[in-house]
């Protein structure tokens, strides 16, 4: 794999753990508020984004890149209502889809015909992060 791949995808670890620390934080605002349905839909996306971050460490390891884990950067811990919550969801769900397009962008371009398989389960998988999120919008 490529340098240029494996920072990426590096990056990409700590950015699905990012996801989950906001979606973790957004669970915990919800329940404060007794939203408990709400608190538990972020709880899943939470252990979801944890997963994500565990496929790219295992893909890293599978491919003998050594995983660097960096500091996750703080979260909000209050938001105005729900409906703002989902429509942050959708916004940062965006852009970790840009992120993911980005990596097998690069792929690609290196001819890195396994990583562009990996990352195509990544590329479905956004779709549907962001549909759900609309749906909760
Ligand atoms: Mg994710």
């Amino acid at each position: 794999m490529s340098n240029e791949l494996h920072h990426a995808i590096n990056a990409q670890i700590n950015a699905e753990l990012w996801s989950a620390y906001l979606y973790l934080a957004m669970s915990l605002d919800a329940e404060a508020k007794g939203h408990k349905g709400v608190a538990n839909w972020f709880f899943i996306q939470f252990k979801e984004e944890q997963d994500h971050a565990r496929i790219f460490m295992n893909y890293l390891n599978s491919r003998d890149c050594k995983v660097v884990l960096e500091p996750i950067a703080p979260v909000p811990s209050e938001w105005g209502s729900v409906l703002e919550m989902f429509q942050q969801t959708l916004q940062h769900e965006k852009k970790v889809t840009a992120m993911i397009n980005n990596l097998a962008a690069i792929a690609k371009a290196d001819n890195d015909f396994a990583s562009v398989n990996r990352l195509a389960w990544f590329i479905d998988e956004q779709v549907e992060e962001e549909e759900s999120a609309r749906d909760m919008i």
